[in-house]
């Protein structure tokens, strides 16, 4: 290993990390007393991500509140009226940065017994796959633990959505943790990392397509734009999000309007200068379950930071 990258987390890299995590397990479990049945997912997205800067953070991504058979990438949009539904299955994943230090983690809420099971399957596979992690170990073989405890259970993993590395202000750092057993991937978990464990469990066929709606969106490359409020909105987003993923609500005091603020985001998408996040739905439309903790993987310990 080139010298140097062993001591990559500084004690003061070490704390910021911790705190972080401390107050996305905070606000995970404000979260959980706030979701009901017949609250708005809007309400829920501001206050949650409200509650993460009065706690001392900032959002690393908007709050996703992803119901049912939308397995992610849904958050709030702008004007969106809609509730959270009787008997749903609801998931809500939030993101914490300091300094660009980040902790993600992720609850599901089952407000319908039939789904207890499941949700009892991903939890206890995120359980199996933290008590294994640690320097050395192949991601395949935490994809593995992940896929049988699910199975186990008489459910499919979500083989298309996977756990990932950390880096400062950089959410999906270049290393995946498969949830199922990939033969494929030679990686292993490092010393000195950060990576968020992510099982995803549903009843249906067990892997996602991308919807229509993008209510997410992060910076690409920095672009030349000739339109004045696409270079207001690329000014602001680098100031603000610094590459880390946002939402199109965060813009409205750029454009209020949301049909003309969707048409200059598409326009960048095409332009290359962003990159967008569709809701991502369940191949066979069946419900989606999904548990994730950040861990801090050092030499003599593993810390779970968002426990
Ligand atoms: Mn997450
Ligand atoms: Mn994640």
């Amino acid at each position: 290993m080139p010298l140097g990258l062993e001591s990559m987390l500084t004690d003061e890299i070490i704390e910021k990390y911790l705190k972080a995590g401390k107050i996305a397990s905070k606000v995970r479990k404000y979260a959980l007393k706030m979701v009901k049945p017949g609250i708005r997912i809007y309400d829920l997205c501001e206050s949650i991500e409200k509650k993460i800067v009065e706690e001392g953070g900032l959002p690393a991504f908007p709050c996703n509140v992803s119901i049912n058979e939308i397995a992610a990438h849904y958050t709030a949009f702008l004007g969106d009226t809609s509730i959270i539904p009787d008997k749903s299955l609801v998931k809500v994943d939030i993101g914490v940065h300091i300094d660009g230090y980040i902790a993600d983690t992720a609850v599901t809420i089952s407000f319908n017994p039939k789904f207890e099971d499941l949700n009892i399957a991903v939890e206890t596979a995120l359980e199996r796959a933290l008590e294994f992690i640690r320097p050395g170990v192949k991601v395949s073989k935490i994809g593995e633990i992940i896929e049988n405890t699910i199975k186990a259970y008489g459910y499919k993993p979500i083989r298309n959505l996977s756990g990932h590395s950390i880096e400062r202000y950089n959410l999906h750092s270049g290393t995946s943790i498969p949830n199922v057993k990939d033969i494929f991937s030679l990686d292993r978990i490092k010393v000195n990392r950060v990576y968020a464990i992510e099982p995803f469990a549903t009843s249906g066929i067990g892997y996602v397509v991308g919807g229509k709606e993008t209510y997410i969106y992060s910076l690409k490359k920095e672009g030349k734009m000739k339109n004045e409020e696409s270079r207001r909105i690329i000014k602001e987003i680098k100031k603000k999000y610094n590459g880390l993923p946002f939402a199109e609500r965060w813009l409205k005091n750029i454009i209020s309007e949301r049909s003309k603020l969707i048409r200059v985001l598409k326009n960048l998408v095409k332009n290359k200068v962003l990159n967008c996040y569709p809701v991502l739905v369940e191949a066979s439309t069946n419900p989606v379950a999904q548990f994730e903790h950040t861990v801090l993987v050092l030499e003599k310990e593993v810390i779970i930071t968002t426990l």
